[in-house]
């Protein structure tokens, strides 16, 4: 039988009138890498944040492997991004006075405590082990999404959340980051949502939903490369 890692029904976001994501079911089977697009506004966003514990709905139900996000104090939300998740945004996030190595032991620090051969291995698995010492503004924008990757999977999630994070990358960049992701998601097994607006990028995943002004539009099989 399928097992759903995220589970939605009638989950709804507003901020004061506007209506940001209207009444969503959704289901995300374990393992599956699932692509949201939509026009700007039209929110994605929204969604990912609600499906990473950093937002809470106005309405309707959102469970991710079987908790009930609505259900969670602030602390318990906290431990549900700490250990189930891991995201990336289009903007790095990394500290600039950190080593890519550093950056990676914070992450490891908030989970539980720091353990630097992990996060050296961490980083080899996402081709950076020749970059360990160098600060963010030292490594390319491909590189420092690689970062952002090593950091996003050092707790071993069980759902990684992409808010475009290829958005500010090159082509051949994002083709790197993109094959990373499938040959990591393969190894861990974890379940991928991204958001993203280029076709190319939906063509790695295994579904596509379209949103528009709030609302699920369409979806479609992709192939999953
Ligand atoms: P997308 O990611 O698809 O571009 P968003 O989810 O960011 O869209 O936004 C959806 C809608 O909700 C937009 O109209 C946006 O202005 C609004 N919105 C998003 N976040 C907030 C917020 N924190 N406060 C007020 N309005 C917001
Ligand atoms: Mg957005």
């Amino acid at each position: 039988m399928m097992t759903a890692i995220i589970e939605t029904s009638g989950l709804t976001r507003s901020y004061g009138d506007i209506c940001a994501l209207k009444p969503l079911d959704l289901c995300v089977p374990e393992g599956e890498w699932l692509t949201v697009m939509g026009h700007s506004g039209s929110g994605k966003s929204t969604l990912l944040n609600l499906l990473g514990g950093l937002d809470r709905p106005s309405g309707g139900s959102i469970t991710v492997r079987g908790t009930d996000l609505a259900t969670l104090s602030e602390d318990g939300l906290a431990r549900f991004r700490r250990d189930c998740v891991g995201i990336i945004f289009q903007q790095h996030h990394l500290i600039p006075y950190l080593t890519a190595l550093e950056n990676v032991m914070m992450s490891q620090y908030f989970h539980s405590v720091p353990d630097e051969a992990e996060a050296r291995h961490a980083l080899e698995r996402v081709g950076l082990g020749h970059r360990l010492k160098n600060r963010p503004g030292e490594l390319s924008g491909g590189e420092q999404q690689r970062v952002c990757i090593a950091r996003a999977i050092i707790n071993s999630p069980r759902l990684l959340l992409g808010d475009e994070p290829t958005g500010n990358l090159d082509h051949k960049s994002t083709t790197m980051v993109m094959e990373l992701l499938r040959e990591l998601r393969d190894e861990d097994r974890f379940s991928i949502v991204m958001v993203t607006h280029n076709q190319e990028v939906a063509a790695w995943g295994d579904r596509t939903i379209h949103m528009d002004d709030g609302c699920l539009v369409r979806e479609e099989r992709t192939k999953g490369c």
